[in-house]
């Protein structure tokens, strides 16, 4: 079972200004952690890390994880930097791959070199269209390796043995996440992913798209519930050095959520039917033995719950980002972020501060 989770040391969290890593950076900072945000601001936003800039314990580098990280000594370095949703991560898939794959060896080599434990944000997709339900850690999935999804799917899957090399022959200490879709507030109204599209589209009293015929299912993740158990997964035993599902398995069809997101905006409009994107999974849930019984975590907030929280925050954002008559401003990527980050701290560490 679980250690104490500690509540002091130096976190460096890559895709820190993205939408789970700005949570997993407030998180740590809640714990006591001092915490640098390392992100290229690719899919990141300023806003997400800006009501954080002025912690004295927050610094955001801006950096791109392919290259060479500085030796800044750190206790536990998290990587969510990629893109997640199929629009942004298909948008350049060779820098995909080169962000999955280059990006997790010099985070390895950093956690290395300073002695820091590592943690590595995958995914669900490892699965691909999986033929097991629902999916546990055994399975070896079913992936195509030269489909459109494949830069995300297989730089994952490269990812994961990247990290088990790094276990077993250099001797770091990893921890692999296998996320299952997850949503909550501060996702980007142009994320691309379905949840924050059918909210979206309700607010703004659009037709809800539902790629394909709304049969496929996802099971959907409240984002608290996710950081919960990633911080529970970095501090667990060491030996637990295997992939582990963290997800929520309430499993919906994509017809359910739609008539979910409808009913909790208050909102009538039609659905419309896309074409479904190709080799879109068409069943997912996750098997969480493992998370419940080695990390004693198992997801709090359901669906509807989570929905309703969701819901919330975008409205209250398009409130505060519409112009008296006028279309939702969406809030743009930052270019040079760090800059638009007011009052972000952009540290340049000491030598002291060096390993
Ligand atoms: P996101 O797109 O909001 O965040 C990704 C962050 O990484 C952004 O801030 C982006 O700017 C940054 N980034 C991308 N490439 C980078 C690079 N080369 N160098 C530095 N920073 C870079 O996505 P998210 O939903 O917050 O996902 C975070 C992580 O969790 C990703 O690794 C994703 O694969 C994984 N994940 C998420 C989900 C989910 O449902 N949200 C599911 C499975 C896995
Ligand atoms: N989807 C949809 N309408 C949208 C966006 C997505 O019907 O506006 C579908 C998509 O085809 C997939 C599911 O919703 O079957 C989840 O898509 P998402 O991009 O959120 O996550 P992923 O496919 O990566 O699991």
């Amino acid at each position: 079972m679980m250690n104490d989770i500690p509540r002091s040391g130096r976190a460096l969290v890559a895709g820190g200004a993205g939408f789970l890593g700005s949570h997993l950076c407030s998180r740590l900072l809640n714990d006591g952690w001092e915490v640098i945000c390392v992100d290229n601001f690719q899919t990141g936003r300023a806003c997400n890390v800006s009501p954080l800039a002025a912690h004295p314990r927050f610094t955001v580098m801006r950096h791109d994880v392919v290259d060479k990280l500085p030796r800044v000594r750190v206790d536990r370095i998290y990587n969510l930097a990629c893109p997640a949703s199929p629009v942004h991560y298909q948008a350049d898939p060779l820098k995909t791959l080169r962000t999955c794959v280059l990006g997790a060896m010099q985070l390895l080599e950093l956690a290395r070199d300073v002695g820091a434990r590592v943690l590595q944000a995958s995914t669900s997709e490892v699965y691909g269209d999986p033929l097991e339900h629902p999916q546990g850690e055994g399975y070896w999935g079913h992936v195509n390796p030269v489909g459109p999804r494949s830069c995300y799917d297989e730089g994952k899957r490269c990812a994961e043995t990247i990290f088990m090399e790094y276990a077993r022959r250099e001797g770091v200490v990893v921890k692999i996440a296998r996320i299952f879709n997850t949503y909550g507030p501060r996702m980007a109204p142009d994320d691309g992913r379905v949840v924050s599209n059918f909210i979206v589209q309700a607010l703004a009293g659009q037709p809800l798209t539902v790629y394909g015929d709304g049969t496929q299912t996802r099971s959907f993740c409240y984002v608290d519930d996710l950081i919960d158990g990633l911080v529970r997964l970095m501090e667990s035993p060491e030996d637990l050095a295997q992939p582990v599902n963290l997800g929520n398995p309430a499993e919906l069809t994509m017809l359910e959520m739609a008539d979910m997101v409808r009913k909790l905006t208050g909102s009538r409009v039609p659905l419309v039917h896309r074409e479904l994107p190709v080799d879109d999974p068409t069943h997912r849930c996750p098997d969480i033995t493992l998370a419940r019984t080695r990390l004693g975590w198992s997801p709090r907030v359901d669906p509807a719950e989570g929905i309703a929280r969701t819901v919330a925050y975008f409205a209250a954002e398009a409130k505060r980002t519409r112009p008296a008559d006028g279309p939702v401003q969406h809030a743009e990527h930052a270019e040079h972020a760090e800059h638009a980050v007011p009052g972000a701290s952009v540290r340049r560490y000491a030598p002291a501060d060096r390993a």
